[in-house]
């Protein structure tokens, strides 16, 4: 081809003019003002492209909703739309059905949903331009064989199309999409649709990135066993919306089960792409080298909040495309454009972190099963722990339950677990070492006899979580929150893990001026210095956010702890997740007794299901692994149930309690929380709120709870409180709630400065 590269600049101004009256585009910005607002379209902006419109005094980048042929405002006050994109292929229909849906469900305007689901350089204009030239360098070439389908299909009427469509079945070669485009100025749409079909291919951005040989052979799959080759062949074999629950132990192989679905899904439909969630950020690159191992010629994209944004941008692209065929991420990959989407999986279905907790809250585990549902697909939910909604909905035969009973390591068992009872502890005089009790002490010394690595969780981070004064009671208080400042003895910190602030360690009391103040209660850094004491000659490292606060040195130290040059491992929930650390055949759990203080219904759930995770590490080839639980409360039945390995039998006393008390899975909540300054006028505000609702369509199942203050009420110097509407039924909850959410901006007049938010199906209470 010696057709001369256009660049984006040149290509956007290549529009001939139309005649007739001028259409009208909607357009929806990232503004909670209104859903569209109208503009007077330039030629060639189609619906699902990226526009930029004058807003006010500023531009703004929004996305082309739907063409009018009349608009409500007045011809003389319609702007028209100053730039689009031009080169990036327009969002479709279903993407935009699910925003749509997302911002009814969620109740926020379609900009807010649409906007913040883009990419970083797509939602800014003036980067569109570089993102665009990287862009284009993707390109395309013929299917083997596929020449002359190519050109049947695609009618002589149709110049540039057909065209382009010759010019790419004469050579075996590829097409650059600069030059695709210099042929036919729809290339990107054109050239989507005939990859779709599977009469042309693309070179691919994704793999570019990840780096992978190109005749590199796949990683071989094990033999499945026949729990996982039924689940494969469920997943596999099902037509139309079908969602799974996978229910395995940690180690039991739902991995296994996902890649396999993969593998007979891509080879059976050449267009057809895959989305995968995982609840965290540290757990994609391992993933992330399994899947390419496992299918080294396939485009996998990336996408998590750890990318550059061209990077991120770039992958997204990819999976926009269609170029991806596999799009691997964080919670956020819910939202990404997938034209070809055909089968969905979410690892570790119960995670918290699938949940928004800012801007637009949205759960991606949810989404995500109204997308299957929308695009009439399969969906797999994996977990060792299902959340108590979705092993309601299985149980309720809503979705289809797979289950793996045992590990799949021929050599792997489920650990031994055993509740170390610090009141025993203590009557038989045996003294804790620094939070440490003789028991799990011992195991440890065995462990590095043995030349075993042994894994010590604890989820708070810092050394201390208060310094204390003896003789006066003062405590090391948040000026600006209801909580401690955390001492970080390394960085000879104080800090608040809430607002950020830090200060340095005072050598006195700062209200009587004693010097003897103490550091009360442990994190993970004491436990680190109480372990360098005991075993001075082991080699121990502490996983938290703190010590991986540089890029990269996460990685490093899973590696080092995968490469056998760690004997003892402390770290946070960082370390529970997922890892399969093949030498730990110790866990011990510190100090798990907090969570069975909390006031939230789900509390037990969570600590369930995070005990249950990090026992997972334990024994996981081989080597026999054992858990030690510390505790004050052995008979919790949260403990009790992890002893038996039975998620069973602790979902069903789960859900008979939450039947009785009316609480999710068996209503449906929204919560309204508000802050200010003062929290009297955060009150006022939701008293005012609830005065509006009887105003509205307020069925009689819906019931509106008394607005309080929130159980930690100060954070950065905003006191908040909160208001919990239920409801027994979903339908007559949220057309209450839409109602209702419209009189909120009268309420804000009325009590002004307060920040308010609504949060649908709230995880934490
Ligand atoms: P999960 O995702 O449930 O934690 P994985 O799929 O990661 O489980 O499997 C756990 C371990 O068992 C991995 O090392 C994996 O390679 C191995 N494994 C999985 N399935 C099989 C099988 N059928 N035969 C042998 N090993 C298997
Ligand atoms: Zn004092
Ligand atoms: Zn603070």
């Amino acid at each position: 081809m010696t057709v001369p590269l256009l660049d984006v600049a040149q290509t956007s101004q290549t529009l001939e003019a139309s005649p007739g009256p001028a259409p009208i585009v909607r357009v929806a910005l990232d503004t909670p003002a209104d859903d569209c607002f109208d503009y007077v379209a330039a030629h060639g902006v189609a619906p699902g492209d990226l526009v930029v419109v004058p807003f006010g005094r500023r531009s703004m980048v929004g996305v082309a909703v739907e063409m009018a042929d009349s608009s409500d405002v007045p011809p003389d006050r319609l702007r028209p739309v100053e730039r689009h994109i031009g080169w990036m292929p327009p969002l479709n229909a279903e993407w935009m059905a699910l925003a749509r849906f997302a911002a009814r469900y969620y109740h926020r305007r379609l900009g807010e949903v649409m906007l913040p689901a883009l990419p970083p350089s797509l939602r800014e204009a003036e980067t569109w331009g570089r993102l665009g030239q990287r862009a284009q360098s993707t390109q395309y070439r013929v299917r083997e064989g596929q020449g002359d389908a190519l050109r049947a299909a695609v009618p002589t009427r149709s110049r540039t199309a057909h065209a382009l469509a010759a010019a790419l079945a004469a050579t075996p070669d590829w097409i650059g999409l600069a030059d695709a485009r210099a042929l036919c100025t729809a290339a990107p749409a054109r050239l989507a649709e005939w990859e779709g079909a599977g009469w042309i291919e693309s070179s691919i951005a994704a793999r570019r990135l990840l780096d992978i040989a190109p005749d590199q052979p796949p990683s071989v799959a094990p033999p499945l066993h026949d729990e996982q080759r039924q689940a494969v062949d469920a997943i596999a074999g099902a037509e139309g919306f079908a969602p799974f629950l996978l229910h395995g132990v940690t180690g039991s192989g739902k991995t296994e089960v996902y890649l396999h679905a993969m593998a007979s899904l891509l080879a059976a439909d050449p267009a057809a792409q895959i989305l995968m969630l995982v609840p965290e950020i540290n757990l994609t690159p391992q993933l992330q080298a399994r899947i390419a191992a496992r299918f080294p010629h396939e485009p996998l994209a990336v996408l998590h909040s750890g990318l550059a944004d061209q990077e991120r941008s770039l992958q997204w692209l990819a999976a926009h495309r269609g170029e991806a065929r596999i799009v691997l991420g964080t919670r956020m990959a819910v939202l990404a454009s997938m034209p070809h989407l055909r089968l969905i999986v979410v690892d570790e279905e119960h995670d918290t972190s699938y949940k928004q907790q800012e801007g637009l809250r949205y759960s991606a585990r949810d989404l995500a099963v109204w997308r299957a549902n929308q695009l009439k697909i399969g969906i797999v939910l994996g977990s060792a722990t299902p959340s108590m909604e979705t092993w309601h909905r299985a149980e309720q035969g809503a979705y289809r339950k797979l289950v793996l009973r045992e590990r799949a390591q021929a050599d792997a068992a489920l650990p031994t677990v055993r509740l170390i009872d610090l009141n025993h502890e203590r009557q038989r005089q045996r003294h804790l070492f620094e939070g440490l009790s003789v028991p799990l002490l011992d195991a440890i010394q065995q462990r590095l006899e043995r030349g075993q690595q042994s894994l010590l969780f604890l989820n708070r981070r810092g050394y201390a979580p208060v310094l204390a004064c003896d003789s006066c009671g003062w405590l090391s208080g948040c000026p600006r929150c209801s909580a401690y400042l955390v001492l970080h003895r390394p960085e000879r910190r104080l800090r608040c893990h809430h607002c950020g602030l830090e200060s340095p360690v005072p050598h006195h009391c700062p209200d009587c001026g004693n010097v003897d103040i103490a550091p009360l209660g442990r994190g993970t850094q004491r436990i680190e210095e109480a372990l360098a004491t005991r075993f001075p000659d082991a080699r121990i490292a502490r996983i938290d956010a703190d010590s991986t606060r540089r890029k990269g040195t996460a990685q490093a130290m899973f590696d080092e702890v995968h490469a056998g040059e760690v004997d003892i491992l402390v770290g946070t929930q960082m370390v529970a997740k997922g890892h399969d650390f093949q030498r730990v055949t110790l866990v011990g759990i510190v100090h798990p007794d907090a969570a069975m203080f909390s006031h939230d219904f789900r509390a037990a759930e969570h600590l369930f299901a995070s005990l249950m995770q990090v026992s997972g590490r334990a024994g996981r080839a081989g080597l026999p692994g054992e858990v030690l639980i510390q505790t004050r409360y052995p008979d919790a039945p949260a403990l009790q149930a992890l002893v038996r390995h039975d998620y069973d039998g602790f979902a069903a006393s789960q859900l008979r309690e939450r039947r009785q008390a009316s609480l999710p899975p068996f209503a449906y909540q929204v919560l309204v929380t508000a802050e200010h300054g003062q929290l009297e006028r955060a009150l006022a505000f939701l008293q005012a709120a609830r005065e509006r609702a009887d105003a509205c369509a307020l069925a009689p199942e819906v019931q509106l709870h008394d607005p309080v203050p929130m159980s930690m009420v100060r954070i950065f110097n905003k006191e908040r409180a909160q208001m919990l509407v239920e409801a027994s039924a979903r339908p007559v909850l949220q057309r209450f709630v839409s109602e209702w959410v419209q009189t909120f901006g009268e309420v804000g007049s009325a009590v002004k400065g307060v920040r308010w938010q609504l949060e649908i199906d709230p995880l934490r209470i």
